[in-house]
This record gives structure tokens, sequence and C-alpha cells, in this order.
């Protein structure tokens, strides 16, 4: 399998000025191609730490992958940089050229003399034209570590292997069109074979609990199984590399069933989010939910409303922010809100089961808690209730976050409502 390295060359990434969305565009698309990205490097416009984080990269990968500095200005030198260190000479490219002056007539803008130096290009390279911008990406094949590439290259390069090096511009959409249409087209043919990943997503266990129980598939090689954790979910990602696509979602499909076997319950899907599984099992039991919403906000609504077809199985939905609103739409008695506090389980059930004869749907779910501190109650931040019910079977659930981040907190709310709901259609 290629190994390959990017670099991405920006002092405004260092910064922390802006995300570096290119790196993990670029580390997806080619990991779908089979190619290996084992190293990500950031590095500023600096043309002396780009020259030695470009040469390590040229000893240890096949492929080595830069992105920006290819602009007209003085601080622009990552084509400078690479030929230097290649030994390459840059000349101009005559089609590069009238690209460019083409690119300023049609906006009737003057073509200044920083312009031309983007016509000019390393010797026998392929020029990448830029259909969205003015710098056109570079594709070099070279024999790695030329005599005047450096001692650290030559320490770790192997006799004769031809290396690939790439340059695309900086802005996202030039670069991404430039891979798509250009770049990946020549890539593949290094490539032998595919990467493919799914991700068996869980809920309700916990990372440590959910590693503990899969630990014999964590040491696998081909397919990998990494456990890693989402906001009160924990997701396995499985990988397999083969020559087909077919044979690496074989691969992948046999380990997750494996898994899945291990799991359980806890193991509601394969990609697909929480909202849709619930959606799914709705319209496959033919069930209709309300939901009655304190402390989210309406946020698990949002999520369901979020997907097409959520009106056929999704008609009703409450949000009860004060004990009025529980009382008068939903039915809470005043007794249970003096007695045990809108933020109860008592309260939460009559929520669900007032949602579910207002709104005569075949299920309804409640949620009712503590977003972050208030002055007025004892109850901590994190205290939230929730319950689920057809009228007969009853599933609740009592969390305790222990945090006073109140995003955090509704978000977990709402992932274990919607899991409540998908326990009680299992
Ligand atoms: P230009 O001709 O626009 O100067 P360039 O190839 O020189 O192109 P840069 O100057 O390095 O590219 O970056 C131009 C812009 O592209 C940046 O200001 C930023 O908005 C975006 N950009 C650059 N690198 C990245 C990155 N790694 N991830 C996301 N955006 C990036």
């Amino acid at each position: 399998m290629q190994v390959c390295e990017i670099i991405n060359v920006g002092t405004e990434l260092l910064l922390g000025e802006i995300l570096n969305t290119n790196a993990q565009f670029l580390c997806r698309e080619l990991a779908a191609m089979g190619i290996s990205v084992q190293r990500v490097n950031t590095v500023g416009d600096n043309p002396q730490r780009l020259r030695e984080d470009f040469m390590l990269a040229l000893g240890r990968s096949d492929i080595v992958i830069l992105t920006g500095g290819l602009g007209p200005t003085q601080d622009d030198l990552t084509k400078e940089v690479v030929a230097e260190a290649l030994g390459l000479l840059l000349q101009e490219d005559a089609k590069q050229m009238q690209c460019i002056e083409d690119f300023f007539r049609v906006r009737c803008q003057p073509c200044v003399q920083s312009n031309r130096k983007q016509a000019m290009v390393p010797q026998g390279c392929t020029v990448l034209y830029n259909e969205n911008g003015t710098a056109p990406g570079i594709y070099i094949e070279t024999l790695q570590a030329p005599p005047h590439a450096g001692e650290l290259a030559r320490d770790c390069a192997t006799e004769g292997a031809t290396k690939i090096v790439v340059l695309l511009p900086g802005p996202p959409r030039e670069l991404q069109h430039m891979f798509a249409n250009m770049l990946a087209p020549m890539l593949q043919q290094c490539s032998d074979g595919v990467i493919v990943s799914h991700h068996l997503r869980t809920m309700g266990i916990g990372e440590g609990r959910m590693a503990e129980l899969c630990d014999s598939f964590l040491s696998s090689t081909n397919p990998t199984v990494a456990p890693y954790a989402k906001e009160g979910e924990a997701y396995l990602r499985i990988s397999a590399a083969a020559a087909t696509q077919a044979q690496a979602e074989d691969m992948c499909d046999c380990t997750i069933k494996k898994l899945q076997h291990v799991l359980g319950n806890y193991a509601y899907s394969v990609d697909k989010p929480l909202e849709q599984v619930v959606l799914e099992l709705l319209h496959a039991q033919h069930k209709t939910l309300a939901i009655a919403e304190s402390c989210t906000g309406g946020s698990i609504c949002k999520r369901l409303t979020d997907l097409p077809g959520a009106s056929q199985v999704f008609g009703w939905g409450f949000i009860t922010y004060a004990n009025e609103a529980k009382q008068n739409l939903l039915n809470v008695s005043c007794e249970t809100i003096s007695r045990f506090g809108a933020v109860s389980a008592e309260c939460a059930q009559e929520m669900a089961l007032g949602a579910l004869v207002r709104s005569g749907a075949s299920l309804a779910l409640a949620v009712t808690g503590m977003a972050s501190p208030a002055d007025d109650t004892d109850k901590p931040a994190g205290l939230i209730f929730l319950h689920a019910t057809d009228g007969s079977q009853h599933k609740s659930l009592k969390l305790e976050t222990g945090r006073s981040d109140r995003a955090y907190n509704r978000s977990v709310a709402t992932k274990h409502a919607l899991d409540l709901v998908r326990q009680l259609m299992i």
C-alpha cells in the first residue's frame, strides 16, 4: 500500500485563524482510494522549516502532498522551496500563462507581475490547471533523494524508488475540484486497493466498557477496530483494506456482525444516526410518536424533523418549559410539581402520559431536567429525567451528568431520549 504524507502550509493555520479542512478532505478521499495517510503536518510560511519538513516527508513516504502557499505574494513559497529541494528549475508554462491572462481579462482586472509568477512551474512536472483560480497545481514524479536534496532524505531513501510530489492550492474549493477532477485519477493508478471504513454506533454503554467487551477485536490488523467516544455515545470504527471495494465491504461486514453479537442492543446502527434508526422503527412498526420537552427546548423534535418522512410518524411536539405549560398542556398534576418538583421522574412520566393522551399517538416521550445550575432549586445541573411509554410499557432513565455545560447536557439528554424510544420498540 502506498504511504502518503500531507503538509499543509500556512501561518494562518498555526495561528488558529482557519480550520485545516484541506487535511480532513484529503485524508478522507485518500483513505477511500486505498492510500494510507500516515502523517499530516502543518507548517507556517517559513521556507527553512518547510524545506526541512518536505525533505523528511520525501524520505519516508511514497506520496507527499503539499497544500497552500501557491499564491502570487511574497510569502507564497511552496513551489519555490519544493523545486529548489528537488533541484528543478522553474520555467514558464505557456498554457498556464494564458489561463492567468484570461482569468483577469474576463474579470476586467489587470494581470500584474506577481500574478505571472504563478505561471512558473518546476521543469518536467505535470501542471494541474486550476479552473477556479490562478494558482496551478503541480504533479511531480521524482527519484527520491537527488544528491543535492540533503542528508535527511538520503538516510531514509529506498534506493531507486519513484516518489510522487503534489502541490495543491490552499482555497478548499479550488483544491477539492482539482483533486476530484485531475489528481484522483492519477493517484488511483498507483493505488493497489481501497480502504473501507464503517462506524458501529452504540448508546448507553460508554467507551471504556465497550472497548472491554470488544477487547479481542482491537488488536486485529485488517480490518482494524478502533473505539472512540462521541458526546454521550461510543463508536467503533472498522476499517478494511482490500483489492476491491466488495472485498473490503465483506471484511467489514463480517467483523461488524461479530461485534454486534458481543454488544447486543447497545449497538444501535452501522453508520446511521440515532434519529434515523428511530424513524425507521416507527415506520416499520406503523407507530406514531409524540414528544414533550422541557430542558431540551425542542431539540428532540428538531432532530427527528430534520429527516424527510418524519411527518408520517411524528405529529405532535410540546415544549413545556413553564410549570403551567406542563399542567395546562400535558395535565401534569399540581401536586406532582409541588411534591417532587418539575425536574423529577414523576413529572417526566406524567408529561409522557399527557402527551400520549393529548396527541393520540402510539408512543410518547418526555424529558425534564436541569440544563444548567439554577438559584431557585438545590437540584444539580445535569440532573435529567426521561420517560417513554406506549401506555402499558414504560422505559425511564435518570441522567446525572455532573456537568454545568448547558449545551452538553441538552445534547446528551436528546440522544438518550431518542434511545429510550428505540428501546421501547426493540
Ligand atoms: P491563493 O492563490 O488564494 O493565495 P494559495 O495556494 O497560496 O492560494 P494560501 O494563500 O495558502 O493558498 O491560502 C488561501 C486561503 O485558502 C486561506 O486564506 C484559507 O482561507 C484557505 N486555506 C488555505 N489552507 C487551508 C487549509 N489547510 N484548510 C482550509 N482552508 C485553507
